[in-house]
């Protein structure tokens, strides 16, 4: 790795940050510009750039921890509901290209903790059957 990396320096203890969770593997800690009350970053902390880059195993271990801090952002902070969101490249709105998976904290009906909104929008139309046939041949 050549660039800096603002992730990097954070696992180095070089720039500070509210950790939640440390491991060997795995550094957890609280997103700088939360877009809810509880959001955090779970990273790898051995630099990988997104998600077709991480290790197997860093993956599966940030996964786990995502997951734990999922389920104690609504045993203690009475979340509603929790989005895991990861970002794999500009296009998919990627701004630091240190691999992290958001655990987003969600409270229905509350503004003040809960700045995300209805991003999600379900389109409600089918697809065209030939299409969703012929690209799911071609991930299979
Ligand atoms: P991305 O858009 O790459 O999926 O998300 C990057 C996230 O990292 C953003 O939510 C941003 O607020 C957060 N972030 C960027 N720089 C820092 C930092 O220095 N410290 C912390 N704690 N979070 C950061
Ligand atoms: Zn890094």
């Amino acid at each position: 790795m050549s660039e800096p990396c603002v992730f990097c320096s954070i696992v180095a203890g070089d720039l500070p940050s509210r950790r939640v969770h440390e491991d060997d593997r795995v550094l957890a800690f609280m997103d700088i510009n939360p877009i809810s009350d509880g959001h955090l970053l779970v990273i790898p902390k051995s630099h990988a750039r997104d998600l077709h880059d991480v290790p197997a195993e860093d993956l599966a271990a940030c996964a786990l921890v995502a997951q734990q801090l999922a389920t104690r952002a609504v045993d203690r902070l009475d979340a509603d509901g929790v989005n895991l969101l990861q970002c794999s490249g500009e296009a998919a709105f990627q701004t630091v290209f240190h691999v992290h998976l958001h655990v987003i904290p969600r409270y229905a009906g509350d503004p003040a903790r809960d700045r995300l909104g209805q991003q999600w929008t379900p389109v409600h139309t089918p697809g065209d059957p030939e299409r969703i046939a012929e690209v799911a041949a071609r991930l299979a």
